[in-house]
């Protein structure tokens, strides 16, 4: 039996996720955002702090628990915007301290794989679309692995600096699904997959001049944008699928709350025979819970840092998914 709190706070969002015995019991987050303009890690850092007690004291409610009971808190550690990683564990170290319980440092790529786990994911390749992060991962021979990323930038930061050349602000995604619903004529943009890896600075560039000129409006290019790019993305975890032999298919990342990638995801999986998992839309964002699950598979099978191995933790701001020492596998 173990109780762990999980801390995510890696870019824009802080959340506490508590998980017992591999159930979820609590998943309270907030995410900050702004009018125009894109993410300011030390505004992110000073919204982590400033709602962290609020987020946590909601998480014990909703879990219906009380601080005593918690066994070890999990943290992100990386990768992410250092300011904001080291919100999470001050205060992760404050707690430990408090309550005096150990502390499970976790990969925050890592923790959207195995979150697949909720959904009867066994042995996933994940697709990994987030702000920062685009990657297709899995666990192979030791290591999880990197099968394919992208060149440049995450897909969500791509969509997101293509909705503020628009002018509608940050994040950009949901708004530009919208807006894509109502695009009707497909504008052909650049396609560039290379391999298992992806890229989306040239059709960033693109768009970008697209929308200079008006060749085309918001709908068009929004709808446009997402067939090309959910199409590369969808491509390429395919490719993956096949070349590690594995037949299941996990979405994790804030971009895969768009409904279109799910439906061209779906379909893929259905034409090779590959089962196709979508976790809940609160765990596909960046949460807590996702933390806590991974800490509790961590915890389970021996890792804690208590006392000054506890204090010696630091973030991991770049820290690569294959370079993630697994040891509860
Ligand atoms: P994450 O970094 O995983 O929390 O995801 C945040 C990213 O997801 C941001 O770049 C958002 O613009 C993007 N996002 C959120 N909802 C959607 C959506 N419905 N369609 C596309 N992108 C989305
Ligand atoms: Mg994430």
């Amino acid at each position: 039996m173990a109780l762990i709190l999980g801390i995510e706070s890696t870019a824009h969002t802080f959340g506490v996720g508590i998980v017992r015995n591999g159930k979820i019991i609590a998943n309270k987050r907030d995410m900050y955002t702004t009018e125009s303009g894109g993410i300011i890690p030390v505004d992110s850092a000073r919204h982590h702090r400033e709602l962290s007690p609020k987020i946590y004291s909601e998480a014990l409610v909703e879990a219906g628990i009380e601080e005593k009971d918690i066994d070890a808190i999990a943290f992100s550690q990386g990768p992410g915007l250092p300011p904001c990683l080291l919100e999470g564990l001050k205060f992760a170290k404050a707690l430990s301290e408090r309550l005096e319980k150990p502390l499970v440092p976790v990969n925050h790529c890592v923790a959207h794989l195995e979150i697949g786990g909720v959904t009867g994911a066994k042995d996933a390749v994940l697709l990994y679309c987030s702000g920062a992060n685009t990657q297709i991962i899995s666990y192979a021979s030791g290591k999880y692995r990197v099968f394919g990323e992208t060149l440049d930038t995450g897909v969500g930061n791509f969509i997101d600096t293509f909705a503020r050349y628009a002018g509608i602000g940050f994040p950009g995604g949901p708004k530009i699904e919208k807006f894509a619903h109502e695009g009707k004529n497909y504008i052909e943009l650049p396609y560039a997959v290379k391999g298992m890896d992806v890229s989306f600075s040239g059709i960033l560039t693109n768009l970008r001049q697209k929308l200079e000129r008006k060749e085309g409006s918001l709908e068009d290019l929004s709808f446009s944008l997402q067939e090309t790019v959910f199409a590369m993305l969808v491509e390429t975890a395919e490719r993956a699928l096949a070349h590690v032999g594995k037949n299941e298919l996990v979405l994790g990342g804030g971009v895969a709350c768009n409904s279109r990638l799910q439906e061209m995801a779906r379909k893929m999986c259905e034409e090779r025979g590959a089962k196709y998992f979508c976790p809940d839309r609160s765990l596909l964002v960046d949460n807590g819970a996702m933390i806590a699950y991974l800490g509790e598979i961590m915890f389970n099978s021996g890792i804690s840092f208590s006392g000054e191995s506890a204090e010696k933790l630091d973030i991991k701001p770049r820290e690569r998914t294959d370079e993630v020492k697994v040891r509860w596998k």
